[in-house]
């Protein structure tokens, strides 16, 4: 049995995923609802022997494990190292263990924990970048700067993991949007994570962000102005071998590939639809 809602990224959709925390430990960001009904909590364990029993009585070999919820990364190095043992023990055919990391739990591991527990058996790492401007960061409640979150990607890359980083296309609203392009390009290309992906900022009514829209403190893109700063983040990207995706429900242009190789196409590619009278946005801005 889950503890609901449970999230996980688009490409573990066949993972299977075992809920050890519940909620996120920041639980601040302004657009984000996920977790706001939920107070962050291990799961005690009892708790967790019950969840484990249940799972194995549905999935018999999975291949792929996801560990939920927001920030698992924030356990103890010992008791994580633990746990990946036993995951590992309980589902012996798992060729890859992965999950969500927050900067900060990168940031107060030391190199040595973040390389034992990625030789325990957690390959691959998700980070909501969102943002690479400190203003933006900053007005979404974010919890860092640029500064620790180009930290906390360095030092999971440096420690082996295979790292994945998300933008959010939009959030910096009409007033920040070219400083939140130029900013979130210089972080990505710092990091040079293993993936890339860009998301469309889409405001849900319970959230933070909706009141200051309502209230006129945040002004969202246009679907033009959107693609003006993809264009603008993509050309500016620095990276090496990285695989960038904005193939997301919420993306008004579906793109696929290797940055920096395919980078002019992509940006051919988006220029093509921005100019093109026949540019039709697809999805809502409150899906
Ligand atoms: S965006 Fe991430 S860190 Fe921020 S509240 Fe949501 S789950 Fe937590």
């Amino acid at each position: 049995m889950y503890s609901m809602p449970l999230y996980r990224p688009p490409s573990e959709a066949s993972s299977l995923i075992i809920q050890i925390t519940e909620g996120c430990s920041h639980n601040r960001c302004r657009f984000c609802t996920m977790y706001k009904c939920k107070q962050f909590r291990l799961k005690s364990k009892e708790e967790l022997d019950e969840h484990i029993k249940w799972l194995k009585a549905y999935y018999l070999e999975p291949e792929r494990i996801f560990l939920a919820d927001g920030n698992v990364l924030c356990l103890q190095t010992e008791k994580l190292i633990q746990l990946l043992e036993r995951v590992k023990r309980e589902f012996p055919s798992v060729k890859r263990i992965s999950s969500y990391s927050g900067p900060m739990d990168l940031i107060r591991k030391t190199d040595d924990e973040l390389r034992s527990i990625r030789e325990a058996g957690l390959e691959l790492l998700y980070m909501g970048v969102e943002s690479g401007s400190d203003r933006v960061l900053s007005m979404m409640q974010k919890g860092v700067n640029q500064q620790q979150m180009i930290e906390a990607g360095q030092k999971a890359v440096k420690a082996g993991f295979r790292f994945s980083c998300m933008i959010i296309s939009g959030l910096g609203g009409t007033e920040l949007m070219k400083e939140h392009a130029l900013e979130s390009a210089k972080v990505i290309s710092a990091i040079n994570p293993h993936y890339f992906s860009l998301l469309r900022l889409v405001v849900e009514d319970e959230s933070e962000l909706a009141d200051d829209i309502e209230q006129g403190r945040f002004k969202l893109l246009t679907p033009i102005q959107i693609l003006d700063e993809n264009i603008l983040m993509l050309e500016n990207m620095e990276l090496n071998d990285c695989v960038f995706r904005a193939n997301h429900v919420s993306n008004y242009v579906n793109q696929a590939g290797t940055l920096n190789r395919d980078r002019d196409e992509l940006v051919a590619r988006l220029k093509k639809f921005r100019d093109s009278n026949k540019f039709i946005p697809m999805g809502s801005d409150r899906l």
